[in-house]
């Protein structure tokens, strides 16, 4: 199941609720520009364990500029959700007007749908949830709609959907798993034992979907009522070139690691430099029933963010400063914060945002993609010295950046008179 063109406020949290009576994981496809103007609704979906794809920042069936579109709806959902999304689906299921081919320059998996049952065109629930019973293939994948307007017939005829398709023997995954289990990493189905038709009960507890980590271990629960838990695999893909694990080497084939068991925990430690991953775990128990597979995707990432000041430059003059501006690149998962600090020369006072106090102060900027603004406050003639550098989402902090200025002044001493601490 997948959900397109949300989060929208009213519809999407009907939808979260039917899916979590009913145990079902989907994918919602979410427009950047939506996904920023509700991004608490956004991280409930995620919370819920759905996964999440980039569908543009603003849905535009002929965009002006395809990677703005693309873009510009990463970066969205890497603010919001700490990480990126590696799935992309186009807005009318488009692939000429440019943004499919940005999405495959990045590296991107483009999704599209086998089952389309036109709920965006209101044709009524009966009709919906026809179209989708009589469409579904095994490994299909059904289009639908949490954005876009009036969702009441969508929403209206989930539960019948759920149920019917359960009826016909289907269970429901997500689109990165549905990719797992067609790349081989885990088996597809149960296979039911005698005495024991019940599939073990697995979760994931680390990594969270989406986030990045200096370092990982896996870990998760496992459970089964009946004959009792033979093993738990999980198998480490790197994004890009597709390559697995093998615990020595990257290679072509999936290779499972066998999870260490204590009481209802297992757990998996990977050695991993910095990079973009995700973990395929599946359980089966002793009569060969399988849990099916749980698919996370993460970032490793130990390497410091680079922050610059761009203005002012270094040893400028100026007769005033109302922004300080600079860039603050992460190569893996993203800038959280830049702070700076802004010194008077003549007292070594620090501005706290409000006064110039003794009291060293540190003021966030606004941070937006790679850039990052600072409005200053109204500073008399004199010596300055500004301050910046940028954290990312795991907590590495670049060098300070720093640059030194004078105000509207004759003579332009450079003296560096106070350190921000580290
Ligand atoms: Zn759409």
């Amino acid at each position: 199941m997948t959900f397109d063109d949300g989060p929208q406020a009213g519809n999407t949290e009907q939808i979260l609720a039917i899916l979590a009576q009913n145990n079902v994981k989907a994918t919602f496809f979410q427009v950047g520009a939506n996904l920023a103007a509700a991004p608490d609704l956004g991280r409930a979906v995620r919370d819920a364990g759905h996964a999440i794809g980039n569908h543009t920042w603003s849905h535009q069936e002929a965009p002006a500029d395809p990677a703005d579109e693309v873009h510009r709806a990463d970066a969205t959902i890497q603010s919001v959700y700490g990480g990126p999304t590696a799935i992309f689906r186009p807005p009318y299921g488009n692939f000429d007007n440019g943004v499919v081919n940005v999405a495959l320059d990045d590296n991107d998996g483009v999704i599209l749908w086998s089952v389309d049952p036109n709920d965006w065109d209101m044709p009524g629930t009966d009709v919906i949830v026809d179209n989708v019973l009589a469409g579904v293939t095994p490994g299909g994948i059904v289009l639908m709609h949490d954005g876009g307007g009036d969702r009441s017939q969508t929403i209206a005829a989930l539960p019948r959907i759920i149920a019917g398709l359960r009826t016909k023997g289907y269970r429901f995954v997500t689109v990165p798993e549905l990719l797992a289990i067609g790349a081989g990493e885990v088996p597809p189905t149960s296979t039911g034992g005698t005495g024991d038709v019940t599939p073990p009960v697995l979760t994931v507890v680390n990594p969270t979907n989406s986030y990045t980590f200096h370092s990982l271990t896996a870990t998760g629960t496992v459970a089964d009522e009946s004959s009792g838990v033979a093993s738990v695999a999980a198998t480490l893909k790197r994004y890009g070139d597709g390559l697995y694990w093998n615990g020595t080497n990257w290679v072509d084939a999936p290779s499972p690691f066998e999870a260490q068991l204590s009481a209802n925990n297992w757990s998996v430690p990977f050695t991993l430099s910095d990079g973009h991953y995700s973990v395929a775990v599946s359980a089966s128990d002793k009569a060969g029933n399988s849990s099916g597979v749980i698919v996370r995707e993460f970032r490793i990432d130990n390497v410091a963010p680079t922050t610059t000041i761009t203005s002012p430059t270094a040893a400028s003059i100026l007769s005033s400063l109302p922004t300080a501006m600079g860039t603050a690149i992460d190569i893996n998962g993203g800038i959280r914060q830049v702070s700076t600090a802004l010194a008077r020369v003549s007292d070594g006072f620090w501005w706290n945002g409000t006064a110039w106090t003794s009291t060293y102060a540190e003021i966030k900027a606004t941070v937006s993609g790679s850039n990052w603004s600072l409005t200053m406050p109204a500073m008399s003639n004199g010596n300055y010295t500004l301050y910046a550098r940028g954290i990312d989402f795991v907590g590495n902090v670049s060098p300070w950046s720093t640059a030194s200025f004078t105000i509207n002044s004759a003579t332009a001493a450079k003296t560096v008179v106070s350190t921000p601490k580290s």
